[in-house]
């Protein structure tokens, strides 16, 4: 789309010419995010704060001009994409920790904070903030909420909205909302922060969040579990629930993620049937060595051999290696399509089995890794966009793959959010009633439809 004449002198006004970009080189290098999807916007703007945001989103409101938020473009479903034009707007100055309240166990934050940078900030404090994406180096606390992102210590911790206790939005009107309140519990009225947590950017525009933060465990443990059967892993993850060791992060990888890590990490970890990642939280170094050898006894007890082990600092080493995983998934094939299912925990071997079988079927190498403490797997695709045909077979793939998680009593998508990538199966996911109540709201938040249109509702 063209922007009307006067419209970037306006936006150049509000934030600062050096904070606007508009060379077609800088709108690619906005057009992308962490799918292989684009989407090239006419106007990337910086906003410094609060009020300039405000400005800005009167001004697209004037001109019916679409709205994108984009904190670090990381997103695996296309959310930070401007594929119908408009405004990307990117938090990257917007970045500071505005407060750290360490007695009452909170902090106010500015969207463009990065996730790992706040966990070290708040760890100088003993505190821990556990939503932990695998981008968590990278991804901003803005697209996190956004997003609702999960990642490994969801299964004990639980994900993002589990920590936001109010936001500061501006809605499509140019007004300011303030949701929630510092205290722990709020019930006020309708939830609306739980609204807009996880609404990818088509309800408002979040310029500030309190989070709820949690007293850091004294010690960790890990360990990495090979086994020669996958569904050897999930008895042993059972196993390990039974002993209620109530693991901070029990991640799965299967043979073909496997294979795909070992050629990008040589020998660290065995090619088996899957390896099983556990990490366990506790008061002391004494009961974290204790609860792993519990953990041991259920893997070994369940057919697996123990990989390796670490205690505190070194269980960092294991993530490095997990946090591996997509690279190596991007080296060995053209292309991957990232998917993001999440079923009933008793269901994964099921799961597992139909993705085996899908991808025999389409003839296409499905690598399977993922929260399995949550059943939350990410089946990704290996394949080839240049290639038509394999296209066609992988499109006809995911629409299964989908269709089973659905069938089995889980999602299309457990924490990536639905985006662009997943708009068209929505129908599948939610019935008629569900999403008319979904494109109400849109139309209450966003009348003239100017906020990340055509995301999650198409
Ligand atoms: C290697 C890798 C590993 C990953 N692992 C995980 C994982 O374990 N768990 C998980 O949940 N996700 C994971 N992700 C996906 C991604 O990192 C998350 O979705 C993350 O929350 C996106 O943050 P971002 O800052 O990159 O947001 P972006 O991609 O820039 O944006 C994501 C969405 O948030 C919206 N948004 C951004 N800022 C705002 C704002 N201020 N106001 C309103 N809307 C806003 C955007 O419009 C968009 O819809 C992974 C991605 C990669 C590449």
């Amino acid at each position: 789309m063209s922007l009307r004449p006067g419209f970037e002198r306006r936006i150049r006004k509000i934030v600062g010419g050096e904070h606007v970009q508009d060379s077609p080189e800088d709108m690619i290098c906005y057009g992308y995010d962490a799918t292989s999807e684009t989407g090239i916007p006419d106007l990337v703007v910086h906003p410094g704060s609060r009020d300039e945001v405000v400005s800005i989103v009167k001004e697209a409101a004037a001109g019916k001009i679409p709205l994108v938020p984009r904190g670090a473009g990381t997103g695996l479903s296309g959310g930070a994409l401007a594929n119908r034009g408009g405004i990307v707007l990117h938090f990257d100055r917007m970045n500071s920790i505005l407060g750290l309240d360490v007695e009452n166990q909170k902090a106010v934050v500015q969207p463009g904070v990065i996730n790992g940078d706040f966990k070290d900030a708040v760890a100088h404090h003993g505190l821990f903030y556990p939503p932990d994406p695998g981008s968590t180096r990278v991804c901003t606390l803005g697209g996190n909420i956004a997003e609702n992102a999960g990642g490994a210590y969801g299964s004990r911790y639980g994900v993002t909205g589990d920590y936001v206790l109010g936001l500061e939005a501006v809605l499509a009107t140019g007004e300011v909302l303030r949701t929630g309140s510092t205290a722990r519990r709020d019930v006020a009225g309708y939830d609306l922060t739980r609204l807009l947590v996880g609404s990818e950017g088509t309800l408002a525009v979040i310029t500030e969040a309190t989070l709820r933060l949690i007293q850091a465990p004294r010690a960790r443990s890990a360990a990495f579990f090979s086994f020669s059967d996958f569904s050897d892993a999930l008895a042993a993850v059972r196993a390990i629930g039974a002993e209620g060791l109530e693991a901070a992060a029990l991640e799965i990888m299967d043979r073909t993620t496997l294979e795909c890590l070992d050629r990008y990490l040589p020998g660290r970890l065995p090619v088996s049937a899957a390896v099983l990642l556990v990490e366990l939280h506790g008061s002391s170094d004494d009961c974290v060595a204790g609860m792993l050898d519990q953990a041991v006894a259920a893997a070994t007890s369940n057919g697996g051999e123990t990989v390796k082990t670490a205690q505190n600092e070194s269980c960092e080493d294991f993530w490095e290696w997990r946090r591996a995983v997509s690279p190596s998934l991007g080296q060995v094939a053209a292309s991957k399509i990232g998917e993001d299912i999440c079923v009933p925990v008793g269901n994964i071997g099921l799961m597992h089995e139909m993705i085996t079988a899908i991808s025999k079927r389409y003839d296409l190498r499905i690598a399977v890794f993922g929260h399995v403490g949550d059943g939350n797997l990410h089946p990704n695709i290996l394949t080839d966009r240049r290639d038509p045909t394999a296209m066609m077979r992988t499109e006809e793939a995911i629409s299964e793959l989908f269709r089973a998680a659905v069938e089995l009593g889980g999602t299309i998508s457990g924490e990536h959010g639905i985006g662009i990538t997943k708009s068209a199966y929505m129908s599948m996911m939610r019935d008629p009633v569900s999403l008319g109540m979904m494109a109400a709201i849109k139309k209450v938040f966003d009348p003239e439809g100017i906020l990340n249109p055509g995301k999650i509702l198409q």
